[in-house]
């Protein structure tokens, strides 16, 4: 399997060299040359299969022969190891946790995906790869957790300084080993925009191997496939249910579409945002237009320009009608994202997140123009992951799960910079030097 640039200005490449480089050298997206069709043996048996076997199936025709089975096969039943539970909020809503994993978000998946498949390419390379990302919070934990302890990879990721919650901030600062945190004085633009110089820095790329783990690289945007299967697995009415995703960059819900194209039995999908409403504008114009992204309660969300919507469009052909027959799509304001929060915990005693509250009002609004149908939210991350914001709706404390207690005893390690390209440079160099 090869995959082509969508800037079409770049050679097709095969997944090792896609994953390792993220994206291609004419700045496009890396797309897959065919979505390869699931088979009828598949349909018929993946409900009774193990999580690492469908894994398997669903990744190993994009992967092709850049890992070997053997290897391929531990490296998704070590992604997948832990549990994605279906639960019922009410007659026609599921919700589908994808918060049990290390680091309490969906984004798990795909860092740990890509972060074992990054190791192994490693392997008997003696240049070692440098993993930069900018992080508004999940981000940034999952590749911190995913990366821990791979060999030949250092990871060093720039956070907001006071801009993330205290869990994620712990999730990020107390890993050590092959993982720093820089702590930046400013926003998350700031960091972002940092970590975008570095890439186009001459003098740093000489020294450095860079590579990024933004769900732009396909390693960690394809195994995104995976728990929209263990979603079907459990899922026990009769028709085929509608999956509202909460969407900021679009990876996620790209990735179940890549599922749906290849023949995964779902009805409809909602791409459910939050002010940030490209999407939307898109669905109304057939035009992508960019915005600056808006800060909102569901801040993980909060892009104005969403890499992976030029996939979307791929996926189908850029047929505005074929999109809007697949996908609805709705913007959810902050008053309206809260006031779900309230009144689901109080009706349901179902806690959302704001991304999962999202999804959730999305699919209410679905509902109201097609009332038979039933449907599936993802539920990206855990409460407690944002619980500065949570806490004010219910006026409650979110109680930690007993398998982050650990987290609270361990000391916070992080070096503090100025938001200025020439720190970051500097620190980079340091460490290179080093070695
Ligand atoms: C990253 C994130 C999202 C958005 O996912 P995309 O793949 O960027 O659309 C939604 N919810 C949470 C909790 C996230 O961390």
């Amino acid at each position: 399997m090869l995959f082509y640039s969508l800037n079409k200005k770049s050679p097709s490449v095969n997944f090792r060299e896609a994953a390792i480089t993220g994206q291609a050298p004419d700045k496009g997206l890396y797309f897959p040359e065919r979505i390869p069709q699931l088979s009828e043996e598949f349909l018929k048996t993946f409900k009774s299969k193990s999580k690492g076997e469908i894994a398997y199936e669903v990744i190993a025709p994009f992967v092709g022969d850049t890992i070997p089975e053997a290897e391929l096969r531990r490296i998704c039943d070590e992604t997948v190891n832990f549990d994605f539970p279906l639960k019922k909020i009410n007659d026609s809503t599921y919700s589908l946790e994808l918060f049990h994993g290390p680091t309490l978000a969906f984004k798990d998946v795909g860092a740990r995906f890509m972060s074992r498949c990054l190791g192994y390419f490693s392997k008997g390379s003696d240049k070692k790869a440098t993993v930069l990302v900018a992080t508004s919070g999940d981000t940034g934990s999952a590749v911190a957790n995913g990366f821990l302890g791979v060999e030949g990879v250092d990871v060093v990721i720039l956070y907001p300084s006071g801009k993330v919650s205290k869990i994620q901030e712990l999730q990020l600062t107390t890993l050590g080993k092959n993982i720093t945190a820089l702590e930046v004085q400013g926003t998350f633009d700031d960091c972002q925009t940092m970590v975008k110089q570095a890439f186009a820095d001459e003098t740093l790329n000489k020294q450095l191997s860079l590579t990024s783990a933004n769900s732009i690289n396909v390693a960690r945007w394809l195994p995104q496939q995976f728990y929209y299967f263990y979603a079907l697995q459990q899922w026990k009415e009769s028709t085929r249910p509608v999956i509202s995703v909460p969407s900021g960059n679009f990876g996620n819900i790209c990735a179940g579409l890549v599922a749906y194209v290849a023949g995964a039995p779902i009805n409809h999908f909602v791409a459910a945002c939050n002010a940030n409403d490209i999407f939307t504008n898109y669905i109304e114009t057939e035009k992508l237009v960019p915005k600056t992204a808006v800060p909102t309660i569901s801040n993980a969300m909060d892009v104005g320009n969403p890499s992976n919507l030029i996939r979307l469009l791929e996926l189908f052909g850029n047929n505005h009608d074929k999109i809007k027959e697949v996908i609805s799509n709705c913007s959810v304001s902050d008053e309206l994202t809260a006031e779900t929060i309230k009144e689901v915990y109080k009706t349901e005693k179902y806690l959302l997140e704001p991304h999962g509250a999202v999804a959730y009002y999305g699919f209410q609004q679905y509902l109201k123009k097609y009332p038979n149908k039933k449907g599936i939210i993802l539920e990206t991350a855990h409460p407690v992951k944002f619980d500065d914001v949570v806490k004010k709706i219910i006026n409650e404390n979110v109680e930690i799960p007993k398998s982050m207690e650990y987290l609270f005893k361990l000391e916070k390690k992080s070096i503090k910079i100025k938001p200025h390209f020439d720190q970051l440079k500097e620190f980079l160099m340091s460490a290179a030097v080093v070695k």
